[in-house]
């Protein structure tokens, strides 16, 4: 006679508020259900070594079927079932104390509530109308156990037959969630939840080749081959996370890679995770080749609990600048089950959080000292989650400003302690502060990189998408240091050695000739431009094009920062610089010829790239008729 009895639930009727409230994560149901069944598995290997269990363990394998006629799903194990005394306890009474309370609160957050509640079992109840048990402990002389429940808080409990050791899980699917019978969609959520759990997870059957058995062989003597079905594994029971550093090639985590994210290009370097005190962590991360801001969102960091997969959404629990990364991290100590806001403020998770960081700068550090050559290769890949890094994190700038590389515009690379000894002589200016030249387009700003080099000045190359905000920060960072990108002033003044007066024209004179020269400049869009009259000495360009450091840089965050986007609306601000040294602007100034002045002027935006369209038509004509 089947006994009855009502679930120890103090809310009315908890059925349908985990359907409500559980609806948009539905689908976790699985990853329960099968991970209470690998756990049972687990617990009964561990029972089998101790020498506890009497009968042969025998294939100790998960399996997942489906049931079209009946419209069930099936999740059965060969773990070490339950009693009917078991069921009570561990089914029936779940404690429900508080639950309104704590289902308002956390209604958005199906994690929360399934963690609270130790609501795994009850989660089945989000796409079921009604819910088998059927289970047989391992223990000697048990008896095989089914237990019916239809959603409400009702059950039935009887005895039944089943042959095996176990558990069946069965579930009778609504109506509305038809689609978990669907092969396609319950293989779906296998690999994505149970892809590298500890126990073989077997979905329907596969086929594969093997060598004819019969020992036959073909035309060509090789033995004949034959077509079988096997057994559809889903898992990797045992991820490269799990396995020894020691034990592993550099090409296991090449594989393991290409294993988790398909599509992607091989990784640059990975760092394995392990820990055990005062947390449990382990993991592999991996930093990726980035082709374009698109990869930097697609793939991430996958979060497992015991191999099994949680989430993808790591913020809180890593570095924010480390989300960038690849990989998995592994930890049975960071609590799951909780809302976002409070993972943040838990102690385990900051301690977590500092020591990925900390092992992430120590890996590359090492990496850095043992081949810098490597290091040096694929520093243009990696520098952007290194300057991400130090902008983000003081710990991680104080680790990474040793390893952190200069590249300069030859393609060579300097940590910044190299830098500052290779320019100190030649590039401190008369207050003593260092003058770090660079460009941020190596053709665009050639003749100044010439310039300066002729000069014997170092130019770095900056045309990173973080470099505007790395060189600010390193100008607070590093005492008596300025950057300036190369075309901020005439070559002379970009580093001030000495206050030489040189001779200047009288003011009435330079009037004159910046006037004849401000009349002669074509409009351009969006900019402006002072002229100014200086002598730059006889072999210098008769004009140059310069823009202060200052105004480049203001209009460059206002395109950055929402907030100062009154910056990037600004025009742009140019300095035309008459070097009254020169010849020709001597002879301007007795005799202004308007086509000579205005070929002066558009040589100088020519090689600055602002010549164009109508202007640029113009210079070409009157290039022609001076030819003639
Ligand atoms: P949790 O797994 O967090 O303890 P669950 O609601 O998922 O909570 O399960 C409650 C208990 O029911 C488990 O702790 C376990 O003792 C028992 N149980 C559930 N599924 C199985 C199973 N497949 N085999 C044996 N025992 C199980």
């Amino acid at each position: 006679m089947a006994q009855q009895g009502n679930i120890g639930v103090t809310t009315e009727n908890i059925f349908p508020v985990i359907k409500k409230f559980l609806y948009s994560d539905h689908e976790i149901f699985l990853r329960e259900i099968v991970s209470n069944a690998v756990d049972a598995t687990q617990k009964l290997k561990t029972l089998a070594s101790k020498g506890d269990l009497k009968e042969e363990a025998g294939e100790l394998n998960v399996h997942i079927s489906i049931n079209k006629d009946a419209g069930t799903l099936t999740v059965s194990d060969r773990g070490i079932g339950m009693t009917e005394d078991e069921i009570e306890k561990y089914i029936n009474q779940i404690a429900f104390s508080g639950a309104n309370d704590f289902l308002d609160k956390y209604k958005e957050d199906a994690n929360a509530i399934i963690g609270h509640f130790g609501l795994g079992f009850y989660s089945a109840f989000m796409v079921s109308k009604k819910v088998e048990i059927i289970t047989k402990s391992w223990q000697e002389g048990s008896k095989a156990v089914k237990w019916s429940c239809d959603g409400s808080p009702a059950y039935t409990i009887e005895e039944c037959d089943k042959a095996d050791r176990g558990t069946d899980i069965v579930m009778y699917l609504d109506d509305d969630c038809k689609d978990f019978l669907e092969e396609y969609k319950i293989s779906e959520l296998l690999h994505k939840y149970c892809k590298f759990l500890a126990v073989p997870v077997i979905f329907g059957k596969k086929k594969d080749w093997i060598d004819d058995p019969s020992g036959e062989k073909d035309d060509k003597g090789n033995p004949k081959r034959k077509e079988i079905e096997v057994d559809n594994v889903i898992n990797d029971t045992t991820p490269l996370w799990t396995k020894k550093p020691a034990d592993l090639k550099d090409e296991d985590y090449k594989e393991f890679y290409r294993k988790l994210y398909p599509l992607s290009d091989e990784p640059l370097f990975w760092i394995h995770l392990n820990v055990d005190y005062p947390f449990n962590l382990t993991g592999i991360l991996y930093f990726p080749k980035v082709k374009n801001q698109f990869d930097l969102q697609k793939n991430k960091i996958q979060l497992y609990c015991n191999q099994v997969f949680v989430t993808d959404s790591v913020e809180g629990i890593v570095p924010e600048f480390l989300t960038l990364l690849h990989g998995v991290i592994d930890s049975p100590d960071i609590p799951l089950n909780v809302s976002r806001s409070y993972l943040q403020s838990d102690q385990n998770v900051k301690k977590i959080s500092t020591y990925i960081t900390k092992k992430v700068s120590d890996r590359l550090s090492s990496i850095f000292k043992n081949d810098r050559k490597q290091f040096e290769e694929k520093w243009d890949d990696i520098k952007i989650f290194i300057d991400y890094g130090m902008l983000s994190d003081e710990t991680f700038y104080d680790k990474a400003k040793s390893f952190a590389l200069f590249k300069d515009t030859e393609g060579k690379y300097y940590t910044y302690e190299e830098y500052q000894t290779l320019i100190k002589d030649n590039q401190t200016d008369k207050d003593g502060n260092l003058i770090y030249l660079y460009a941020q387009n190596k053709d665009d700003q050639y003749t100044y990189i010439d310039a300066a080099q002729a000069k014997g000045y170092n130019v770095l190359l900056m045309d990173g998408q973080l470099d505007p905000a790395m060189l600010g920060l390193l100008e607070q960072k590093l005492e008596k240091t300025r950057f300036t990108r190369v075309d901020g002033d005439v070559i002379d003044k970009l580093i001030v050695k000495e206050d030489t007066k040189k001779e200047e024209l009288p003011e009435d004179q330079k009037k004159t000739l910046t006037e004849t020269f401000k009349n002669a400049l074509p409009t351009l869009d969006k900019t402006e431009f002072m002229v100014e009259a200086q002598p730059l000495g006889e072999t210098a360009a008769p004009v140059i094009i310069t823009q202060s450091e200052y105004m480049r840089r203001m209009k460059e965050m206002g395109r950055l920062q929402p907030g100062m986007a009154f910056y990037g609306e600004m025009p742009t601000m140019m300095n035309l610089v008459l070097n009254t040294d020169h010849p020709l602007i001597k002879q301007t100034l007795a005799d202004s010829k308007p086509e000579l002045v205005s070929q002066l002027i558009d040589l100088a935006l020519l090689q600055n790239g602002m010549l164009k369209g109508e202007a640029l038509t113009k210079f070409v004509k009157r290039s022609v008729e001076l030819i003639k």
